[in-house]
């Protein structure tokens, strides 16, 4: 979401004339776009707003956007006295306020809705990968999540903005689209003549775009997975064998403690549904340790569960306590040094099962999307429709490339073009 917000800034202010520079020192207008889902992102950000005011020119203005923007609010120019701006990740559009009048201070962390798709200009190129925000905000109230104070409710955009949005990218280049939102399957959305559009339809809609070759959507709450989104993956070749479905935790008494209202069983089940629709996909998952009240045999219990669904690419963190959050109050709270050995142990368990997916495709032919050169600038790199870097060889890239893998470790997989 945040590469969306990043992307829709920038053609923003190449609208108002500017372009990018990679130094700071050159800038007349410096943002952080800011992520407070964990409490180490927010604090970094303050460390980087103190960096930047060093290394500024005197009259460049710059501020925050997004979340610590909407978390910290007015308190953000008490921190940071010369702070020119402060906004929330759905008052962003409001930017160009700011350059109307650099002197004032610009603060805007209301729940604005969808109002800033509509104010935004449109992108005028895209990388091979468009990210398509089809909802904003989140109902479910996770005891340990910041996101539904930061992004607010849930609203579903409207589905011809969306396609709207969609063939727009698709004609400035994009070839896979990534359907996003906080809750994305729980996409709803009924026009003037009563007909409800869900995750499913766009999907259905995206797949006649001849020009776009591959789909994927994230994040998915697991209750809210329909039948119609499932049988997609048995008959829509364009949706990519892979999904994230976060878990969070292997033990039931934790997932209650969390709010996240389904059992063991009930996540197998619908594990199971998608291999059955589609053999060959791969799942992966969101984990969180050390939440407080986590024994170790609430801990052994997701190691269990990781294991068992061998799930690959996936995230985990130490859990951490956000403030306008239930579990930040809760008083049994996981000592520092224990989380991190539950985290070092769970890591070690997904490393080594992404490492045997990984080696598993050797010799196997996917068809990849080209993504850029290394850091070296002399490899090439693709994602398989898995998401796992490739790394290739080669004069002459195409965009998409049929690709044998030759050889793989736990991060990344090497393989040679056969067309
Ligand atoms: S479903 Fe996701 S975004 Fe919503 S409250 Fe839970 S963790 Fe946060």
């Amino acid at each position: 979401m945040n590469v969306y917000d990043g992307m829709r800034i920038a053609a923003m202010l190449e609208h108002h004339g500017f372009e990018q520079t990679e130094n700071v020192s050159d800038a007349d207008i410096i943002l952080l776009n800011t992520c407070s889902v964990r409490a180490k992102a927010t604090d970094k950000v303050y460390s980087a707003l103190g960096r930047i005011r060093r290394a500024k020119k005197p009259n460049a203005i710059y501020g925050i956007v997004g979340c610590v923007a909407r978390e910290s609010g007015a308190d953000a120019f008490r921190k940071i006295r010369d702070l020119n701006f402060v906004l929330g990740p759905q008052s962003y559009h409001k930017l160009p306020e700011i350059l109307n009048d650099p002197n004032t201070k610009l603060l805007d962390i209301n729940l604005g809705g969808l109002e800033k798709f509509d104010e935004l200009p449109p992108i005028t190129k895209s990388p091979h990968v468009a990210y398509i925000p089809i909802q904003e905000g989140c109902n479910h109230c996770c005891t340990y999540c910041i996101v539904p104070y930061t992004r607010g409710p849930e609203i579903s955009r409207p589905y011809n903005d969306i396609l709207a949005e969609i063939m727009h990218s698709a004609t400035v280049g994009a070839i896979e689209i990534c359907l996003l939102g906080q809750n994305v399957n729980g996409y709803k959305y009924t026009d003037e003549h009563g007909k409800t559009y869900r995750l499913s339809d766009i999907i259905r809609d995206v797949a006649k775009i001849d020009s776009v070759k591959r789909i994927r959507f994230t994040s998915s709450y697991p209750t809210e997975m329909t039948d119609d989104l499932i049988d997609l993956f048995r008959t829509e070749p364009k949706l990519l064998p892979f999904l994230n479905m976060p878990i969070q935790s292997g033990s039931e008494h934790i997932l209650q403690r969390m709010n996240r209202p389904y059992d063991l069983t009930g996540y197998m089940d619908i594990i199971n549904k998608f291999r059955t629709a589609r053999p060959d996909i791969q799942i992966s998952s969101d984990f969180i340790v050390g939440f407080p009240g986590e024994q170790d045999d609430d801990f052994e219990q997701t190691i269990n569960i990781a294991k068992n669904v061998r799930f690959i690419n996936s995230y985990s963190f130490k859990y951490s306590p956000r403030p306008h959050t239930a579990a930040a109050l809760m008083p049994d709270q996981i000592p520092e040094n224990i989380k991190s050995e539950r985290l070092i142990k769970l890591d070690s368990v997904l490393n080594e099962i992404q490492r045997e997916f990984n080696l598993s495709c050797i010799d196997k032919t996917f068809q990849c999307l080209y993504e850029g050169v290394d850091k070296t600038g002399t490899h090439h790199i693709y994602r398989t429709p898995y998401m796992q870097p490739c790394i290739v060889s080669t004069e002459q890239p195409k965009t998409l490339a049929n690709i044998k893998i030759t050889s793989a470790n736990k991060s990344c997989l090497h393989g040679k073009i056969i067309d």
